[in-house]
Formats: structure tokens, C-alpha cells, sequence
């Protein structure tokens, strides 16, 4: 699996040392808010387990699946694939995102949960690349600013490969160019 990458990126250390970094400024902003956590499943999931490690006051956790398709017509399409349990009306949300890329999903999200009845939204993504982004989105909380290479390891996949990868990798061509 490891031979699959050309190069780390973000160690599992600096990682950790980012989760704190971030942790501490959401504990400042959200500490008395009782936030509800939103967790974008795949990928988001060990970003969101190492945050939630670090985020010591009351807050709730809930779980979203979205994916986006690429129709022929190139206009990128999102689709909520598993919803919430939880009603978002009044709360202060928290999204977890893996990476935002082209911004859509994200941008999708944002907009549902407010058109719930959220009090706030807030986007913390571990990875963000910039020079990808299609639709008008920043995350509020972000991690790294990556180049515009495709990344796995550490929730991000390819073909459903490599999210236990403990660091932030790029993937060599030969694996999917083939
Ligand atoms: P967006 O809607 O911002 O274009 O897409 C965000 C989603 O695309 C991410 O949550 C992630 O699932 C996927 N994605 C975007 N860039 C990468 C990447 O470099 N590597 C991987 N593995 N997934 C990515
Ligand atoms: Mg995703
Ligand atoms: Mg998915």
C-alpha cells in the first residue's frame, strides 16, 4: 500500500499538531454553544474522530453522506445519500470535512442546513484546494492549503483504498492512470 504513494505530504504528527491548533480555536469560539457536530462520511471520518478528541465540552455528534456526480453536461451534481438524525433548527452547526475541492458539496451542505432553520454553520475541513474551487465556499476552519494533486490517506480514498493510510499522501499516476 505504501509503495502506492509518491510522497507525504502531512505526517501523522503534523496532523496532530494541526488538530490541536484547530481544536483550541473552535473550543474558543463554540465552548458555551453546544454545537452540533456534522461528520461528511467517508472521508471525514478520522479527521472528525481525532477533532472530537480534542474538542472537551458538550457538544453532539451526527453523520451525512453526500455524493456529487459529474452528469455528461459537466455541471456537478450533489445527492444526500444518508441524512441526519438530528434537527439542526436553532443549532450552531459544525461541518467535518475531509477536503474541499471543487467547493460543491460543501456549498450544498451549507445551503441545507440552513434552509433547515441552523443558527450557524461553520465548515472545518483537514485539506483545502483553493485552485480546484468552481463554486464561492471557504472553509472557517481549515488545515492545510493543498497543491491541486490527488491526495489519499487518512480518510481520503481511491477506489475505497487507502483511508487507513496514517498520513496525507500523493498517489503516483501509475495507479490510476493504468
Ligand atoms: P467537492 O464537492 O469540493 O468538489 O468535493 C469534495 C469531495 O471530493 C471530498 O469530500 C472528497 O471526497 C473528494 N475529493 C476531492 N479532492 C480529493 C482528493 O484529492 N483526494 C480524494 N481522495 N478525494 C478528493
Ligand atoms: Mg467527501
Ligand atoms: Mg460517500
Amino acid at each position: 500500500m505504501n509503495n502506492d504513494i509518491e510522497r507525504v505530504l502531512y505526517s501523522q504528527e503534523e496532523i496532530n499538531h494541526r488538530a490541536d491548533e484547530l481544536a483550541a480555536a473552535i473550543t474558543e469560539e463554540y465552548h458555551d454553544q453546544n454545537p452540533l457536530v456534522i461528520s461528511v462520511l467517508t472521508g471525514a471520518m478520522i479527521f472528525t474522530s481525532d477533532m472530537l478528541k480534542r474538542l472537551n465540552f458538550k457538544l453532539n455528534v451526527d453523520l451525512v453522506d453526500v455524493s456529487s456526480y459529474d452528469g455528461t453536461d459537466s455541471t456537478g451534481q450533489v445527492k444526500l445519500d444518508l441524512d441526519l438524525k438530528s434537527d439542526v433548527k436553532g443549532r450552531s452547526v459544525i461541518i467535518m470535512e475531509d477536503i474541499i475541492d471543487t467547493g460543491r458539496t460543501l456549498k450544498y451542505l451549507v445551503q441545507l442546513l440552513k434552509d433547515r432553520g441552523a443558527k450557524s454553520v461553520a465548515v472545518c475541513a483537514l485539506l483545502d484546494k483553493p485552485g480546484r474551487r468552481e463554486v464561492s465556499i471557504e472553509g472557517d476552519y481549515v488545515g492545510f492549503t493543498t497543491p491541486n494533486e490527488f491526495l489519499v490517506g487518512y480518510g481520503l480514498d481511491y477506489n475505497n483504498l487507502y483511508r487507513n493510510l496514517p498520513y496525507v499522501g500523493v498517489l503516483k499516476r501509475s495507479v490510476y492512470a493504468n
